[in-house]
């Protein structure tokens, strides 16, 4: 069980409907989102939601390793105004805590934005205190910060970036990043040929470092190399092709993470699942 695959999942009727749905297309790994991506505040988990997604990962041989939840697409952990930053702290920590609950040991998010309000370099610290903030009332839980794809004004396109986030957390052992091979792609990295992928991925480590990789998310990409726009597209189907994919499949510094596609067409991911298992030589 070296590469850990699967894809964003539904959790239509109650999270617990996740670990089923990674079941049925052959997934060995999974993403979710542990309430309604679209909205502010959500009810609380309740017990036999909880017990029920924990026997359901058990049943469906899931470990926290292999799952990767994903906060609200509202939350900005990096907005430079006062009373909406604290709104979106509220729902991050809200979402590590459920994660806490679930017995989930990691969070991928979205590092976020500056609204042209601030500059990169203070909107990279309040997204570091944010972190703090949610690091110090939970544990067991890692942020794991997604590298964007550079769209409007989204910090994270770059691996200097991430880094320097990481720079002012206070607890490194519980920050981490994702690396979205769309969002990489569209803002300026060049992974479509092996030759690419080894000179990218070489910098990733020098820059941020592979132990702090705790997810990938595996995207083919609608957009051309450094468009800064961010369309996933099927793999095989975009810009990109399938040449990182392979390469990913074989290189072991993405052994033991989940790998999840948020590829648009759910009906492709038992394929797109079994084309990465069979690219392993
Ligand atoms: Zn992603
Ligand atoms: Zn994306």
């Amino acid at each position: 069980m070296k590469k850990l695959i699967g894809a964003h999942v539904s959790a239509a009727g109650g999270v617990e409907n996740a670990p089923l749905n990674a079941f049925k297309i052959g997934a060995t790994a999974f993403a979710l989102f542990t309430k309604n991506q679209r909205q502010w505040v959500a009810k609380p988990l309740s017990d036999e939601n909880i017990t029920a997604f924990k026997k359901n990962c058990e049943k469906y041989n899931f470990q926290p390793g292999q799952i990767l939840p994903h906060d609200s697409y509202l939350i900005n952990p990096g907005h430079p105004e006062k009373t909406a930053l604290q709104k979106s702290r509220d729902a991050f920590l809200d979402e590590m805590q459920r994660c806490e609950q679930l017995g989930l040991d990691r969070l991928n998010f979205h590092p976020g934005s500056h609204l042209n309000q601030i500059t990169e370099e203070k909107c990279i610290s309040i997204i570091a205190e944010s972190i703090n903030i949610v690091l110090e009332k939970t544990k067991g839980v890692t942020a794991v910060i997604e590298n964007t794809a550079g769209q409007g004004t989204n910090i994270g396109y770059a691996f200097s970036q991430l880094k320097k986030i990481i720079n002012q957390v206070e607890d490194k052992s519980r920050v981490g990043v994702c690396i979205d091979t769309c969002h990489a792609y569209s803002a300026g990295y060049n992974i479509k040929t092996k030759e690419g992928c080894k000179t990218v991925f070489r910098e990733f480590d020098e820059v941020v470092g592979f132990s702090y990789l705790k997810g990938m998310h595996l995207n083919d990409s609608k957009k051309e190399l450094g468009l800064k726009v961010d369309r996933h597209d099927s793999l095989g189907n975009g810009t990109l092709g399938l040449e990182v994919f392979e390469y990913i499949m074989n290189d072991e510094r993405f052994n033991g993470i989940p790998l999840i596609l948020e590829t648009p067409n759910e009906e492709r991911w038992a394929d797109e699942i079994q084309l990465l298992k069979n690219m392993q030589k």
